[in-house]
């Protein structure tokens, strides 16, 4: 089987060629995932169009106090570039703790969220930023909190004629701390048994004002974990108000058996890690 190959140099000819093509195109970026689905027969596109090509969805640029980051820009590119160190060093470990070097100088950042394996590494910390991003189509722009892309495994809210053409990351609340734990008991270049990522900030007088904790592996998408966040906003977090908010976690996730853990243990390690990781931002 063979597919025609479109390398456009717009967002505006990318959108022509979905147009024109219709559910006979696909959209690639890195093709990480695409070949893989396509080597098994998953995916039998007539047309296939690559997005590497169009400048404007290539480059990372700060903003006041945020990020805004294009979907082409690989997971290297970004756990390499200054601004998001600067932003936020969690986001840049979250981006090296995906996979290889090989398959991070590849993948892009807009392949990783519209191919929406649950246990993806950046769609949690993006989360728990309150990151959104931007989907175009031929009648414009509109925007979607990472929070609510996700629909079911492998499946997002984007429209088959829509290209997600960048994130954007919102300026944090000074002393905000932000950190991405990753759950690899088999291999260093593992997907994610559970990982967790959270943001939080104290008031001056040791009070939680801000957290938002979300959690990948544990469902068919990544899941905010809410009832952790209502137990501690406006807490005194001591180890024993940290153990009880993570305890509840349980409620909000959904995992399944799958070769890295049964959904018993992913429970047991999403309250484990939830804790580890509100423990580091209060310390
Ligand atoms: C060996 C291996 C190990 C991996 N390990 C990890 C890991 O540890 N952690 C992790 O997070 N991920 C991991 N991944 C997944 C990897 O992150 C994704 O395959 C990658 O991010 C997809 O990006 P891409 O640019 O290659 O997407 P592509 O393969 O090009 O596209 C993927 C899907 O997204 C769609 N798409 C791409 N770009 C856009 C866009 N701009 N707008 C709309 N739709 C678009 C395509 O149509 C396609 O359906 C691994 C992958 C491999 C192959």
């Amino acid at each position: 089987m063979t597919y025609d190959y479109h390398e456009p140099e717009t967002v505006a000819e990318a959108l022509a060629l979905l147009a024109l093509h219709g559910e006979d195109a696909h959209l690639v970026a890195g093709a990480t995932a695409f070949t893989l689905l396509w080597r098994q027969g998953l995916l039998r596109p007539g047309h296939v169009i690559g997005l590497r090509r169009i400048a404007a969805l290539g480059g990372i640029t700060s903003t006041e106090g945020g990020l805004v980051i294009g979907a082409t820009v690989t997971h290297r590119a970004i756990e390499r570039a200054v601004e998001v160190g600067r932003y936020c060093p969690a986001l840049t470990r979250t981006f090296a703790s995906v996979a290889t070097v090989r398959v991070r100088n590849q993948a892009t950042l807009g392949g990783n969220l519209a191919h929406a394996d649950p246990a993806q590494d950046p769609p949690p910390m993006l989360i728990a930023l309150g990151a959104e991003v931007v989907a175009t189509s031929a009648a414009g722009e509109r925007t979607i909190p990472v929070d609510e892309l996700f629909v079911d495994v492998f499946t997002t809210s984007l429209r088959a004629d829509e290209i997600l053409t960048a994130v954007r990351c919102p300026a944090l609340a000074p002393g905000t701390r932000a950190t991405y734990l990753k759950f690899l008991p088999r291999t260093a270049d593992d997907y994610a048994t559970v990982s967790v990522a959270a943001t939080l900030r104290l008031a001056d007088d040791g009070h939680v004002a801000d957290v938002r904790v979300a959690l990948g592996a544990c469902g068919p998408t990544p899941v905010r974990a809410r009832s952790v966040e209502a137990a501690l906003r406006g807490a005194r977090p001591d180890a024993r108000h940290i153990a009880d908010a993570a305890a509840r976690v349980d409620a909000d996730i959904a995992p399944f058996d799958d070769v890295r853990g049964s959904a018993t243990y992913k429970r047991d390690m999403a309250r484990v890690w939830t804790e580890r990781a509100l423990t580091e931002l209060v310390s």
